[in-house]
């Protein structure tokens, strides 16, 4: 095939939400579109009635739109291949299964339910897989002609050849051979007069001039019944590149239960777009060095088909968070602040907190914004502690240091007025405190964080989280911390 211009596309069904396994043949697709100058086609394949959900189609615009996955041709913005959707194709695909049965490579089928559950039933029972048995391959015209004049209702089957067999190349799995008798002969029109996803695919990716199908390897078994039917009309067979399943851990596919199967949850859960992205990107492919952060122009850069793992991905939660927070690294301060917000305040009723400051001082911590309500759970109101909390074997600190330490920083706080209560005027006010008791930092600043916090762990130490409370609030916990250790 001639590949000056690469024709991709992303076909998705619009049954429900976008599966991380989806975003990443969109994505797969789109790199190999832009990484060689060619087109990225966005083809809608609505064929299943059925299973077509409402907003689905919503879903997919946005979520591309989003992640800024362009295409070149879509139902949106038409092209010189439309209509881009399914739905909108079904004489072109009656009129290829016509020819298909002049040349004897597909037939009428008007068997019913009842034989063809007989006859599923009696294959079971002899050991053998369900299988067409091409019962109305033999009908003569005139049977034929007679059975769609009484309006019989019929599908259109692929006639597969009971001999020899079909190997099938695809670039990540090599070539795979099956014998032609383990075929089924599958259904291309269904009784409604849609066509099955086997056969609209190979119509649509041969008159779309689909040079390269990047899809899930959900369909590599079926992939030698689209290469007899590619032979069928004489077509040349496009590249194939299927891309191995995205499991939970060896033996599960991940799935919705999962609860981050999709963009949307992981967006709702606080992940950045571009972290998902590029966190998608490393799912069962591998760079050729050891470069992890990639925007998407530094994908397309780096892009290449072979290198695509054969192997399941499993997808892996703490790396999505590790490149999470690496994105969230680089956003300035404000963009940064912008987003946290709505994090912020579903931890954070009290309205006079500087969000600016608890942003500033979360964003070097932070790899999800999920994680923000949690981390900021004592502001609202002191946690009930314990006073273990005072006792650090790395501070060297205990109640009794602890009781002094905290006596001694009351006065030096309440020193502050009230408008410099900040983290500078704390920070010098408490450190000159300490150079003048010629004690370790960790002396006066742990009782600190833990009389402010109640927590051991908290994002920013003492000194932040008394900026963050405001001045009124942290001497009154300072006060509530030697109440404490006092008794
Ligand atoms: N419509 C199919 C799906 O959503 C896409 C398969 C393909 O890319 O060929 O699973």
């Amino acid at each position: 095939m001639n590949y000056d211009c690469v024709r991709t596309r992303f076909a998705p069904s619009p049954t429900g939400y976008m599966h991380v396994g989806n975003l990443r043949t969109a994505l797969y697709g789109y790199l190999t579109a832009r990484s060689t100058g060619g087109k990225m086609i966005l083809r809608i394949e609505d064929t299943d009635q059925e299973r077509f959900v409402e907003g689905a189609l919503d879903i997919i615009y946005n979520t591309l739109k989003d992640t800024g996955l362009t295409w070149d041709e879509g139902p949106d913005i038409g092209g010189p291949y439309g209509p881009y959707v399914q739905s909108e194709r079904m004489s072109i695909y009656k009129e290829y299964a016509l020819k298909l049965i002049e040349s004897g490579h597909a037939y009428y089928c008007f068997c019913d339910k009842d034989r063809l559950e007989e006859l599923r039933v009696l294959q079971k029972a002899s050991g053998q897989a369900p299988k067409y048995d091409k019962h109305c391959l033999h009908l003569s015209k005139e049977e034929i002609q007679a059975k769609l004049d009484a309006g019989i209702p019929y599908v259109i089957r692929q006639n597969i050849p009971t001999t020899g067999t079909t190997t099938f190349h695809d670039e990540i799995f090599g070539d795979i051979t099956v014998e032609n008798n383990t075929l089924d002969d599958q259904v291309l029109i269904k009784t409604d007069g849609m066509p099955t996803y086997n056969f609209a695919n190979v119509v649509d990716d041969h008159l779309m001039e689909i040079t390269h199908v990047i899809r899930g390897n959900e369909y590599l078994s079926s992939a030698p019944k689209y290469n007899l039917l590619y032979e069928a009309f004489g077509w040349e067979i496009p590249k194939y590149i299927h891309t191995p399943p995205v499991m939970k851990d060896a033996t599960h596919k991940l799935s919705k239960r999962n609860g981050d199967a999709s963009y949307q949850d992981l967006i709702e859960k606080g992940y950045l777009k571009e972290a998902i992205l590029n966190y998608i990107l490393l799912l069962g492919w591998s760079p050729k060095g050891d470069q992890e952060i990639f925007t998407l122009q530094e994908m397309i850069e780096n892009f290449h088909i072979e290198g695509i793992s054969k192997s399941p991905a499993i997808f892996d939660p703490q790396k999505l968070r590790y490149i999470n927070g690496e994105y969230i690294r680089k956003l300035t301060p404000e963009e940064f602040h912008e987003k946290a917000l709505p994090w912020i305040r579903k931890g954070v009723s009290k309205a006079d907190v500087d969000t600016h400051l608890i942003a500033q001082v979360l964003q070097a911590r932070c790899e999800v914004l999920e994680d923000i309500p949690e981390q900021l759970d004592f502001i609202d109101t002191l946690p009930v502690y314990s006073n273990e909390l005072y006792i650090s074997k790395k501070m060297k600190t205990n109640e009794e240091t602890s009781l002094e330490a905290l006596k001694a920083a009351l006065p030096v706080l309440e020193a502050i007025p009230e408008a410099e209560f900040d983290v500078e005027h704390i920070h010098a006010a408490l450190f000159d405190l300490i150079a003048k008791l010629g004690v370790k930092n960790g002396y006066m600043l742990w009782p600190v964080r833990v009389a402010v916090s109640g927590k051991q762990f908290t994002p920013g130490g003492g000194i932040e989280i008394c900026a963050m409370l405001g001045k009124e609030e942290s001497l009154a916990r300072i006060h509530k911390g030697i109440e404490q250790l006092t008794k």
